[in-house]
């Protein structure tokens, strides 16, 4: 391995080790209610978070949103092929200096590249999570979750003993790796690890970035062409958009018959239209 290459897994993140990953507070979220007309009776007003990553409150409506971005990509793949969901995770001795986002961004794209060479990945994404199934007992579990589509010339069975040696030799280490590979073309599947692959870490966000895409445009920007369309599930109209109204819940109902001279008929949470809002954030 050349000089630079060494550098990246050590010097500069030698103190690395002795930070703790913490998270942060996020700012508090700030709500607004949207309110829509459709052929019911009453409005809807839909609530409206601050939508960040970190924010707890708005938690259950991001992991919604990027959930169905991700599987909205994935339904674009070439007839026929599988999703593969691969997972890279790193030896207990050479977590530490994964702290540092920059290491880890290197890693990631080096993992890609080497999906991309060795076992002919087409398309896909990347969502890191910092901990394992018991942060407590493990503390910094950093790895690496892909979901990718093989190109003609892969295939979506992963020999994993030659991806643990592909992995282990991009750590230069001769310790042992662990990784895991599997792949379906099972909607029910697909959209499982969609949503867990994809799911927010609130106050690791600084860490773990976004969900990261890689392959050719085509298929990472494409949209089904009712992406932005919002039909009411009772009524099946669009929903036209009358204005928002900001601040807390209070005086929500008067508010609302004040501003637009309707009455609110129900409340929702973005979240539950994430299915329609593919795609758009
Ligand atoms: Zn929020
Ligand atoms: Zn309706």
């Amino acid at each position: 391995m050349k000089t630079e290459d060494r550098n990246f897994l050590g010097e500069k993140s030698l103190h690395a080790g002795r930070k703790t990953l913490r998270p942060v507070e996020a700012r508090p979220c700030s709500v607004e209610w949207r309110v829509y007309r459709c052929g019911c009776q009453g409005a809807t007003a839909v609530r409206w978070g601050c939508e960040r990553v970190d924010c707890r409150e708005c938690r259950g409506s991001v992991s919604k949103r990027r959930a169905a971005a991700a599987w909205e990509r994935f339904q674009h793949r070439p007839r026929g092929s599988a999703v593969v969901y691969t997972v890279f995770t790193v030896p207990p001795r050479l977590r530490a200096r994964m702290k540092i986002p920059g290491n880890w961004d290197e890693l990631r794209r080096r993992a890609w590249a080497m999906l991309k060479r060795k076992f002919g990945a087409l398309y896909g994404c990347e969502a890191s999570h910092p901990f394992g199934e018991n942060p407590k007992r493990d503390g910094f579990h950093p790895h690496l979750n892909f979901l990718w589509v093989p190109g003609p010339q892969g295939s979506p069975f992963v020999d994993v003993a030659r991806l643990r040696a592909a992995w282990a030799s991009l750590l230069d280490t001769g310790l042992a790796v662990d990784v895991y590979s599997q792949y379906s073309r099972e909607v029910g599947k697909i959209r499982h690890w969609a949503r867990y692959v994809t799911r927010p870490w609130c106050g690791f966000s600084w860490w773990c970035g976004n969900v990261k895409w890689y392959g050719p445009r085509a298929f990472i920007n494409r949209k089904s062409d009712d992406g932005e369309t919002w039909k009411c599930e009772t009524c099946k109209t669009e929903y036209k958009y009358l204005g928002k109204i900001e601040g807390l819940s209070g005086f929500l109902y008067e508010r609302c018959r004040d501003y637009f001279g309707v009455e609110i008929g129900k409340i929702i949470d973005r979240g539950k239209f994430a299915g329609n809002l593919a795609g758009s954030g």
